[in-house]
């Protein structure tokens, strides 16, 4: 059936918050994790207006964008009660305008955007939170540093660049079981001194809150499947 009632499909996407929350309270429970360890990070790339009303109707205040453009274009407006998590690709060119927006990076891979990033928080006097992305899967098309180049780069994005990096973030292989990689973030961020662990989308947010996910970053469980045509 295809929901054109705007009434219905907010009520809708309400409905899909509460269940992933309950889900991600049972998740908790079955590892014996405080449920309040657990942040849902509801990933609004692609969505309609609409939709990002119903996601805010839904008492939702943390929010996962792809492109710095595009986070601009649905939340500058109401910047002040969100908290902003950069989940997707930034090149160097854009690091200014996502340091003055975002209040974390989850994707710093380079020594490079590191860099860049030092350079626009001195610039705006801004101090946002940083995760280094790891490409477990060691995948050529995907980003992120390579695990056994992690350690070097987090010192580096600290101790050379003043970054406040908090934690590690992954995108398992499409085609694998992700626990292994789940387990090897955790261990990257254990061995870093590392709390935050941004691990586990819609297919496999449980399996990562039993793995010590402490962010989920879900996006067509709430929302519904993305437009095909502008996703990324
Ligand atoms: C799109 C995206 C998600 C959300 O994916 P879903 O499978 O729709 O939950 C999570 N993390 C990143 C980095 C993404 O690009």
């Amino acid at each position: 059936m295809r929901v054109t009632d705007p009434a219905v499909a907010t009520a809708a996407i309400v409905g899909n918050f509460n269940e992933v929350r309950q889900h991600i309270r049972a998740a908790c429970e079955a590892a014996g994790r405080d449920p309040s360890s657990v942040t849902l990070t509801a990933v609004s790339k692609t969505q309609s207006a609409e939709a990002l009303e119903a996601a805010l109707a839904a008492g939702q205040t943390v929010f996962g964008e792809n492109r710095v453009q595009e986070a601009y274009q649905h939340w500058a407006h109401q910047r002040e009660e969100l908290e902003l998590r950069l989940i997707g690709p930034l090149q160097t060119n854009k690091a200014l305008d996502a340091v003055k927006l975002f209040d974390v990076i989850e994707t710093l891979d380079r020594e490079k955007l590191a860099a860049a990033l030092a350079d626009a928080m001195a610039k705006t006097g801004r101090t946002l939170s940083v995760l280094v992305q790891v490409n477990t899967g060691a995948e050529p098309q995907k980003a992120g540093v390579l695990p056994e180049d992690a350690d070097a780069l987090i010192a580096k994005a600290r101790d050379v660049y003043g970054l406040a990096v908090s934690g590690v973030m992954c995108i398992p292989p499409a085609d694998q079981d992700p626990a292994p990689h789940f387990r090897m973030l955790k261990n990257i961020g254990d061995r870093n001194g590392l709390a935050v662990l941004s691990m586990g989308m819609s297919g496999d947010y449980r399996e990562a809150i039993a793995c010590g996910a402490t962010h989920v970053r879900v996006g067509s469980a709430l929302f519904g499947a993305r437009n095909p045509l502008i996703s990324t």
